[in-house]
């Protein structure tokens, strides 16, 4: 990352999300340090609009070409450039204009924008967990050979990523990942096989976009962290464990080789992991809440039940798999995602077309990019047929 510059310009893909907008809000209170340059929406074009006006990036991005002449016309009077389209997003990635990429698309949409990203060597601060999950092997033996920085803003990352500063030459003996447990923690399936939308959308301690409340609903979020983390920090899937925490208050944890345990801790709260990966390695005071040990002061840990929540066991195999398998998984839980949120599938049948789709899909070992972005489509359609969407 370059001091040239006064303040960092961040390039916000998938700006009007619930990460996307947080960060705008970090950025807001941080006029000095931080600038919006470039920002991009698949079709939300009015938030798009009004962030563009109020932040004046230099570059606006709709992923939904029928809303470009909307956009456009909205911004004919301010000095931004405005583009449409899917390609228009991985040109843009490939720009130099910018200092560090905030990766907040949702889902597989987000994998080639960040790859343009890391091949032109700007810094990434990752959201977007399926990239990893997808090919988070080519993902990072790029950013390795072109000495790119990728800053987690998960926040279970997040937290692992800072007990590790200053812990270079240390061996890592395991890490644990925390979960929430999300809305159905001690629910059983004869309970689960009736759930709606709106009940699996009510998650108690993160307001997050729909996907990721629904797979967290499900455990499977649990799940593509874990092979998010093995990217990330070069684990063998037996150094990661996850420790259902209701409380949310330790975001993640490392244990090293002589036994110590390292934690960060503070109240649930994107900004903060958000905030981090933008200044990163600075940090930048603010008047969050701070956590309060007289008022919360039980902390408590279980094992995920995984008989219940059987995607995090399908995530584990997975990780333990490795090759094309979580690819074919994400894809195939994005459609059953989808499929839920339109009330066409219920919660349990999620796990059905995941489990289906994985059995089915011929299983790579060591896949080019193309072979996963071929294992995507195949998954894709699988899924779908299997919904008769
Ligand atoms: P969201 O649904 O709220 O926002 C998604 C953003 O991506 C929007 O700006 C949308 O316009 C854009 N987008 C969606 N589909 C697109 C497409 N096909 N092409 C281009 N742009 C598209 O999602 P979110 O909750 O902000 O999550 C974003 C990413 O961050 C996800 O990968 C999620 O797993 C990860 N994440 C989110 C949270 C959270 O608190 N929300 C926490 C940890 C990780
Ligand atoms: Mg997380």
């Amino acid at each position: 990352m370059t001091n040239e510059y006064p303040t960092r310009r961040i390039a916000i893909f998938g700006s009007t999300g619930s990460i996307g907008t947080q960060a705008l809000e970090v950025i807001a209170s941080n006029p000095a340090i931080f600038s919006a340059e470039v920002l991009t929406a698949y079709n939300n074009e009015d938030l798009l609009i009004e962030q563009a006006l109020r932040f004046n990036p230099n570059i606006v991005v709709i992923g939904d070409e029928k809303k470009y002449p909307k956009v456009k016309d909205a911004l004919a009077n301010a000095d931004i450039k405005v583009f449409a389209g899917e390609k228009a997003l991985e040109e843009v990635a490939s720009m130099d204009c910018y200092d560090l990429m905030l990766a907040a698309i949702v889902g597989y949409a987000g994998l080639r924008p960040t790859l343009k990203a890391i091949g032109i060597g700007k810094p990434v601060a990752l959201a977007n967990k399926e990239t990893l999950v997808v090919a988070g092997d080519i993902i990072m033996r790029k950013a390795v050979e072109n000495r790119v920085p990728v800053i987690p803003v998960d926040s279970e990352h997040s937290a692992i990523f800072q007990c590790l500063v200053g812990e270079t030459r240390n061996r890592i003996e395991k890490v644990v990942l925390t979960a929430s447990g999300g809305p159905f923690l001690g629910r059983k399936p004869n309970y689960l096989v009736n759930v709606k939308r709106e009940h699996a959308l009510q998650h108690p301690n993160w307001n997050m976009g729909a996907k990721i409340t629904i797979d967290s609903a499900t455990l499977m979020n649990k799940g593509l962290e874990m092979i998010e983390a093995k990217w990330l920090f070069n684990l063998k899937p037996e150094q990661i464990q996850v420790v259902i925490h209701p409380q949310s208050i330790i975001h993640s944890m490392v244990q090293f080789e002589d036994g110590s345990i390292k934690a960060q801790m503070g109240l649930p709260d994107m900004k903060l992991p958000i905030q981090y990966a933008l200044a990163f390695p600075k940090r930048v005071a603010n008047n969050f809440p701070r956590y309060d040990f007289k008022k919360v002061n039980t902390l408590t840990f279980e094992e995920p039940d995984l008989r219940t929540f059987r995607n995090l066991g399908l995530a584990m195999t997975a990780l333990n798999k490795g090759g094309n398998l979580p690819a074919v998984m994400n894809a195939a839980n994005e459609i059953a995602v989808y499929a839920f949120l339109r009330n066409r599938v219920n919660f349990l049948d999620m796990t059905e077309v995941i489990e289906k789709t994985m059995q089915k899909v011929n299983f790579i070992e060591s896949p080019t990019l193309d072979e996963y972005f071929e294992s995507d489509g195949v998954a894709r359609n699988y899924a779908a047929d299997l919904i008769k969407l």
